[in-house]
């Protein structure tokens, strides 16, 4: 005897031309107790109707204990064991109960003996309707109905009892009472399939939970967990609970509203196919070589470059070849300005990217549709790794324009099928006012704006109220203590760093695992080589040096060997989150000078700028970065020379304007101290300008 009492496998319904099930997948085993969920319209007693034999099904297969069902008619469905409680009860109103019990063994045959023994067994379980049962059925309470419907399709003694909606329209203390029934009933062998809109109700009363909206399954499981779940139950069961299930919110607004128009994600992964590493370095050496010559034929910046290297296509036979490849800088994509590396012809550039440089020349990056679907595509790897699904709300602090974050996180989010809260970044009020009214489940920023978040929180004591469960955030290193400081405040909330940069797509270029000890990044999109940033040769694995990439897909703007000034270290070995894509540590810091301070990049040269442009001040200045141990945030003294003969009485203004000029072109705000000329140290070569304590910090990995 097959264990599965029912199993479904690709069922299509169509009621005409308009499908009203798609890709049904379910199967139970005996003596269980399954419920479908979803509001209505979501396919339910369709699916019921279905197995049931009473509308016509297209594709897919019905097998009932291992038999071959598929197209059976109701009758014979009866005989196999199967038995429907409909919606409604569809009682005979002018019968008596009696006569509507008797219809139930109609389709059996049997003898009025058999039928007097199975009816005696109904009113055993249902004392109530036996002192009704030559009253016509049209005359009972709704409770009664429903408990003749219910005895009406155990008179056919069913091994499978699909119950369409038992608690409709009865009060919550006759629910209980059929509850309680239908629990007897389980635990007498007979399996059941239970429809039932009370969302909560049904997750309480079964084992395993089908959720339906739109003709679909959109997620299924032990009941109890999806119960648990914290963002399913925000989602779909709004303030109900297992002691009081009648608060679900979920109705005619419920499930179908919020699931519109969404395909079924719950089995959709976006994780490589590839199993092995050899497998993996086969698809790399394929896509290296593709990348040079498409680079070779598509861009005279890369012709150049490889004929100055006496470099041809053909030379790129193993990945060792790799090496015989020249360099590329942030510089070449400056230069370039503003369609650098550029490798096809503008009408199959469907967008720009550029990175939020302080300088004129902005790094820009040119994308092909392909371009964009490959990223999107990663992107939402990296939320699956972080295990954010199609239920997730999931608000978006990051900047949204030509530059690559906000437009990153937001494609990723509606590739997986989750909710998006686009807020962008700033703007605090609104942020912590959204998280309240949206109970957003994941939030994304840069790590101080996170950090910033988590203090607010703190501060209005809302950490109870919100329900963020997970934050991704990335562009910008952070610390241990840092790290533990934002989870804390936020709740509790289970960090991840998602790397990524402009050049290479945007952010999501990998991301931190569940393990937490490591970045797995997306080798089978770009090839990644620590070098020595002095020298430039590979280093020990294991050890740190500059993150070297190299694209295998990218049309519009490939990169071969770009420096992307990045210092981590390749992890070797596998991972124990199983995960087959190699890893990195969290990016700890930069091979140039280029400073990071709250999320804002920039180069001392700029600095420059703006003080020579100050009439007062002198040439020499220092720049101290540190970090409060206490609340992590960075903060950046600016001591600044007075011009030769400059009145005392004017550092006040002259700090003030300085820190004015930094707001407005730099977007980031110094302590600033004036000093006496020549108090700075000076130097014959190169003066050392920045001081930045916070690269002693501990670093993740
Ligand atoms: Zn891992």
């Amino acid at each position: 005897m097959s264990e599965k009492i029912i199993e479904i496998k690709s069922l299509d319904v169509f009621y005409g031309a308009a499908q009203a099930l798609f890709d049904i997948h379910l199967s139970m085993d005996r003596g269980g107790i399954a419920a479908l969920v979803g509001a209505n319209g979501a396919g339910k007693s369709t699916l019921l109707k279905a197995i049931m034999g009473l509308v016509k099904t297209k594709n897919g297969t019905i097998r009932i204990a291992g038999a071959d069902c598929t197209g059976s008619n109701a009758i014979k469905m009866v005989r196999k064991g199967l038995s429907l409680s409909p919606e409604g009860r569809e009682l005979f109103g002018e019968l008596t109960v009696r006569e509507n019990l008797v219809l139930g063994v109609l389709p059996l045959k049997i003898g009025k003996a058999e039928s007097e023994k199975r009816m005696a067994e109904v009113f055993a379980r249902f004392p109530k309707i036996e002192q009704r049962v030559e009253q016509q059925a049209g005359t009972l309470s709704g409770g009664e109905q429903q408990m003749v419907a219910m005895g009406r399709a155990l008179m056919a003694k069913p091994s499978l009892l699909l119950l369409d909606e038992p608690s409709l329209g009865l009060a919550p203390l006759i629910t209980d009472e059929i509850f309680d029934i239908i629990h007897q009933l389980s635990r007498s062998g007979v399996s059941i399939l239970l429809v039932e809109q009370n969302a909560a109700r049904a997750l309480s009363a079964s084992d395993t939970s089908y959720l339906m909206a739109n003709g679909r399954i959109v997620d299924s499981g032990d009941s109890k967990k999806l119960l648990h779940d914290p963002a399913l139950r925000r989602a779909f069961l709004g303030a109900a609970s297992e002691n009081n299930p009648d608060a679900s919110r979920l109705g005619a607004s419920g499930l179908t509203n919020i699931r519109l128009e969404k395909d079924d994600m719950s089995h959709k992964s976006f994780m490589p196919e590839i199993q092995s590493e050899e497998e993996l370095c086969a698809h790399q050496l394929k896509g290296l070589q593709w990348t040079v010559k498409h680079a070779c034929e598509g861009s005279s910046f890369y012709r150049q470059l490889f004929d100055a290297k006496g470099i041809k296509p053909e030379d790129i036979q193993s990945l060792d070849d790799l090496q015989k490849l020249p360099f590329t800088t942030a510089d070449d994509l400056r230069d370039g300005y503003p369609f650098p590396l550029r490798s096809v012809p503008f009408e199959q550039i469907v967008r720009i990217h550029a990175s939020s440089g302080t300088t004129g020349k902005r790094k820009v990056m040119a994308y092909t549709q392909q371009d964009i679907d490959d990223w999107v595509h990663f992107f939402a790897r990296g939320y699956e790794m972080a295990g954010v699904t199609s239920l997730d709300r999931i608000q978006i602090a990051v900047g949204y324009g030509v530059w690559t974050a906000g437009m990153g996180f937001q494609l990723g989010c509606e590739k997986i099928g989750a909710l998006a809260v686009p807020t962008g970044p700033g703007n605090i009020d609104l942020q912590c006012q959204l998280m309240l009214d949206f109970q957003s489940t994941v939030f994304c920023s840069t790590a101080s704006m996170a950090l910033l978040m988590a203090e607010e929180i703190h501060k209005r004591g809302i950490a109870d109220k919100i329900n963020i469960q997970k934050i991704i955030y990335g562009s910008e290193r952070s610390s241990v203590s840092m790290r533990k400081k934002i989870s804390e405040l936020f709740g509790g909330a289970e960090l991840f760093d998602i790397p990524g940069l402009t050049e290479l797509y945007g952010p999501g270029t990998g991301i931190e695992c569940p393990n937490h000890e490591c970045i797995h990044y997306w080798a089978d999109y770009y090839i990644l080589e620590i070098l020595d940033p002095e020298t430039l040769e590979p280093v020990k694995p294991g050890e740190w040096g500059e993150m070297v990439v190299t694209t295998l897909c990218k049309e519009a703007s490939p990169l071969i060997r770009y420096r992307t000034r990045d210092l981590t270290r390749i992890i070797p070995g596998p991972c124990a989150c199983g995960s087959i894509m190699p890893r990195h540590s969290r990016i700890k810091g930069r091979s140039d000078d280029m400073m990071k301070f709250r999320g804002v990049n920039i180069y001392p040269s700029s600095i420059d700028t703006i003080l020579s442009a100050i009439p007062g001040l002198g040439s020499e200045y220092q720049v101290h970065l540190s970090r409060n141990e206490k609340n992590g945030r960075d903060s950046m003294l600016l001591m600044v020379e007075e011009s030769e003969n400059c009145d005392q009485s004017r550092w006040k203004d002259l700090a003030d304007e300085t820190v004015h000029q930094h707001k407005k072109q730099l977007m980031v705000t110094p302590e600033v101290e004036i000093v006496a000329y020549g108090s700075l140290p000076r130097s014959e070569r190169k003066s050392q300008r920045i001081f930045d304590t916070r690269l002693g910090e501990d670093i993740v990995g």
